[in-house]
């Protein structure tokens, strides 16, 4: 190992770090895994410089991990086989912003919200915001996880929003993929196949992206509700009539229990949907009509916003208040996602599921949250780890949710990507799907160095 290390420094002086910390922050990611250091870490600005990089872990059978923030959730970013962590985040430039096509071309770690501070200047923006880390997150990490958000409602998730794709194979070749057209049928679409990825095919280093354009008008309102499944019944009659909310949000008690108890917002402790809507005078009256009605017959009650809260600021630190809510335990989580209709059954199963463990007496505090206008539900639950009934509870739990998601013909990963955290459930949800999938890795990284055991077991060969 020390002749790669040796080369890496003789090659790409300046740019390689053994120093402990610098492995240590790249040993792991936002998901409670336990970390693995990496022999070096390798902090690259062009694609060229990448495509030698993988040239010379091929040759060393080398795997390489590519990081952007590191604040995935699922165990991504994590180099479980060591290797080489590829620190993007120095490819931060945005290279062009196209106006009057609605585009944006940027290098892959260009951070979200630095984005679109940037576009603000141009009237555009780029919707599909990553909720509590948009703040970190680049788009090269956006794309390798299809990154989805508060606005993915109206606006899509980050795939829709990819165009063109510059990346750097398993086997060092720079391809560009796609085109600045908005719809084509032009043989297969790579763009897509690379979005959620997870660097397992190919590293991200340019993209170009579709833009929106900031709406000329927006609203956020929010309502109260006596329980969740009367929350979650209005959002999937929402979606049924087709009303255009640009996000629907919903947070349950708990969850806003723990988001007062860390920064004592006073909001109602009771599940709230928290909506924003985007577009004319006229298309907001209408929507906040029609939501209005909807969230009434589901007895839901209006509660005015505090003029000077955000609904999005608040969500933004749903992580850290139910990590801080009980300190000594830890976040068991899922990212699942379900056809919208099934919601109100699912989070009613789930509830109930809780509720029997908690009266064998597991010790186990459920939060439920999500995008669920797209369908996705995060049902975190905290936990002691040292409390073997309990975590073992809340594990099989989690376990029962993603069977429950496959049951309903949803997903296993609604947004986050399956990481390492849902490896074990890939083959029954794609069934004999997988197969082609392994295939597909074959051709982009046929050593498999590119970020090895991740989405399902893979082996440098
Ligand atoms: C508090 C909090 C809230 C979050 N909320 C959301 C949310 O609302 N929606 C959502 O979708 N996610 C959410 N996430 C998860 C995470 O932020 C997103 O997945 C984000 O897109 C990851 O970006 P990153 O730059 O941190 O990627 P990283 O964590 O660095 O990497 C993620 C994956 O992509 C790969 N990768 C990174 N860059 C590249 C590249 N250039 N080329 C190839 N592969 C690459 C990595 O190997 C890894 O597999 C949240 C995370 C936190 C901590």
């Amino acid at each position: 190992m020390n002749s790669l290390i040796n080369t890496l420094f003789e090659r790409f002086p300046n740019c390689v770090s053994i120093n402990p910390s610098d492995l240590e922050v790249a040993s792991h990611d936002e998901s409670s895994f336990l970390p693995v250091l990496p022999l070096a870490v390798v902090s690259l600005t062009t694609s060229r410089e990448i495509q030698e990089l993988v040239e010379i872990c091929n040759q060393f059978k080398t795997p390489i991990t590519p990081r952007g923030a590191g604040s995935a959730l699922e165990g991504n970013t994590i180099p479980v086989q060591n290797g080489i962590v590829l620190d993007l985040s120095r490819m931060n430039r945005i290279l062009e912003i196209d106006a009057q096509n609605l585009q944006v071309t940027v290098e892959a770690g260009v951070i979200y919200d630095q984005l679109n501070q940037k576009l603000k200047n141009f009237g555009l923006f780029f919707p599909p915001s990553p909720g509590g880390s948009s703040d970190v997150a680049t788009i090269g990490g956006m794309i390798s996880t299809n990154a989805s958000g508060i606005y993915s409602v109206k606006y899509g998730g980050t795939k829709e929003h990819v165009l063109e794709l510059e990346v750097v194979t398993g086997y060092g070749e720079i391809l560009k993929l796609g085109n600045k057209c908005i719809k084509r049928s032009s043989g297969y679409n790579l763009t897509d196949l690379i979005c959620g990825s997870e660097g397992t095919l190919a590293i991200v280093t340019q993209a170009t992206l579709k833009l929106s354009a900031i709406p000329s008008h927006k609203k956020q309102f929010a309502y109260q509700f006596a329980n969740i499944t009367d929350a979650v019944t209005t959002i999937s009659q929402l979606r049924a009539m087709g009303v255009d909310l640009a996000a629907m949000e919903l947070m349950d008690a708990n969850t806003i229990r723990a988001l007062n108890k860390l920064n004592h917002y006073g909001l109602p402790e009771q599940p709230i949907l928290f909506f924003e809507v985007h577009g004319s005078p006229y298309l907001l009256k209408e929507v906040m009509e029609e939501t209005e009605t909807i969230s009434k017959e589901n007895l839901g009650k209006p509660f005015n916003l505090n003029s000077a809260e955000n609904p999005w600021t608040i969500r933004h630190y749903t992580t850290p208040a139910i990590k801080l809510y009980q300190p000594n335990k830890k976040i068991v989580r899922n990212d699942a996602a379900f056809p919208i209709a099934s919601l109100p059954e699912v989070v009613q199963t789930i509830e109930n599921w809780v509720h029997q463990k908690q009266t064998q007496g597991a010790k186990i505090e459920l939060f439920i949250l999500g995008h669920l206008g797209l369908g996705i539900l995060h049902a975190l639950m905290l936990a002691d780890p040292m409390d073997q009934q309990s975590w073992n509870g809340a594990q099989e739990i989690n376990h029962q949710i993603k069977k429950l998601a496959i049951e309903k013909r949803g997903t296993i990963s609604g947004e986050h990507g399956i990481g390492i955290a849902h490896k074990d459930l890939l083959n029954e949800e794609h069934q004999t799907a997988v197969q082609v999938m392994r295939e597909i890795k074959r051709v982009f990284d046929p050593n498999g160095i590119l970020n090895p055991d991740k989405i399902f077991p893979t082996y440098l060969s």
